[in-house]
């Protein structure tokens, strides 16, 4: 049985949020500040951690930064209001895996409840780097370099082009991307997957028009290949 933390200062939205996952079997625990919650995540078993923003006393932004500098790999989605920028929520500086903007659906935050746990351990300690042709990678500072040279990729290039890595060899689809990479709650179309693939190919590889690592597979997807 998976333990999940839920800190929430909203009494209303805690109770909600316990029921439901109490009833997909899930061991809840509960906090309603930041001080309890990074006591609960750094000392008990957690599996996945649903955080808010907004704490009355640590917010959910030094929490989550507190528990990554403390070397936590546990999943951990945000809870956001709307207007806060979702670069800045999945990048390093905060280290959260997902994040769901208030109000959400419940049945949406329970499909990113269980993506994030088949993918055990969450997204930060798995892949650190790689290379291929003249491409240095390192996801762990989100750092890119070309043939020497800094190349800048924004955080949902980077999580793209690991997706990728992570299944090298293996064609990879659109919805696959759609679903691992934009989640549910953004109404992205494939064209939006292949405009990222071309951006990355063009900030990637030699030849944009013969791409040699970011290929596709016709009517099937992309793979990548080192
Ligand atoms: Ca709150």
């Amino acid at each position: 049985m998976k333990t999940i933390l839920i800190v929430e200062d909203d009494t209303s939205i805690m109770r909600g949020l316990q029921d439901v996952l109490e009833k997909e079997h899930y061991t809840v625990l509960t906090a309603s500040t930041g001080t309890r919650g990074l006591a609960l995540g750094r000392n008990e078993h957690v599996d996945l951690i649903i955080l808010d923003l907004g704490l009355p006393d640590i917010n959910g932004e030094d929490v989550c930064k507190e528990l990554r500098g403390a070397g936590l790999s546990t999943p951990i989605i945000m809870l956001t209001s709307k207007g806060m920028e979702m670069d800045k929520v999945l990048g390093l500086e905060m280290g959260a895996d997902d994040y769901m903007t208030k109000p959400f659906g419940i049945r949406e935050l329970l499909a990113r409840i269980r993506a994030l746990l088949r993918r055990k351990g969450g997204m930060v300690k798995d892949l650190e780097e790689c290379t291929f042709g003249e491409v240095q990678v390192d996801f762990t500072r989100q750092e890119t370099k070309r043939k020497g040279k800094p190349v800048k990729l924004s955080v949902r290039e980077y999580a793209v082009l690991k997706f990728l890595v992570q299944h090298e060899g293996e064609v990879v689809t659109r919805d696959m991307l759609l679903n691992q990479v934009w989640g549910y709650d953004t109404f992205p179309t494939t064209r939006t997957v292949d405009n990222y693939i071309l951006a990355l190919r063009k900030k990637l590889e030699e030849d944009t028009a013969n791409p040699q690592h970011i290929m596709t597979v016709h009517t099937a997807g992309y793979k990548f290949s080192k």
